[in-house]
């Protein structure tokens, strides 16, 4: 989608902070982090939402998951909590599905 800023970001037309790169996947440093740690990690195909993910999307879906463990092992952090918000409600502001990697605080439960 040409107006999604993390499709922009993809494509290097909007700098952004690298964490990993793949064929299929891109992590980088969140803009406004709210921890520490914060890492978004995001599919290189352009899914709206966790809402729009098709059954075909099933292995992307657990890269990601994968992905955000393997980051957090680099890291050699132990704990940390992975998110998805998805629709306006839940806090999604970017319509490009992600998940955020949070570490390097204390988190409360259940989140606000
Ligand atoms: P959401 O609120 O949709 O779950 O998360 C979107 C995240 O993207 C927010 O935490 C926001 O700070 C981050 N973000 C928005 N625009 C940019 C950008 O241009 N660069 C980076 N690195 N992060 C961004
Ligand atoms: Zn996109």
């Amino acid at each position: 989608m040409n107006d999604c800023i993390f499709c922009k970001i993809i494509k290097g037309e909007i700098p952004s902070q690298k964490v990993y790169d793949s064929p299929t996947l891109l992590a980088f440093k969140d803009i406004h982090p709210v921890s520490p740690v914060h890492i978004l990690i995001i599919p290189k195909k352009h899914i709206p939402s966790l809402s729009d993910a098709a059954a075909a999307d099933q292995a992307l879906l657990g890269e990601m998951l994968l992905a955000a463990k393997n980051i957090a092992s680099e890291k050699e952090l132990s704990d940390y909590r992975i998110i998805i918000n998805n629709g306006r409600g839940s806090g999604q502001t970017v319509f490009h599905i992600h998940l955020h990697l949070l570490s390097g605080r204390l988190f409360t439960w259940p989140p606000g």
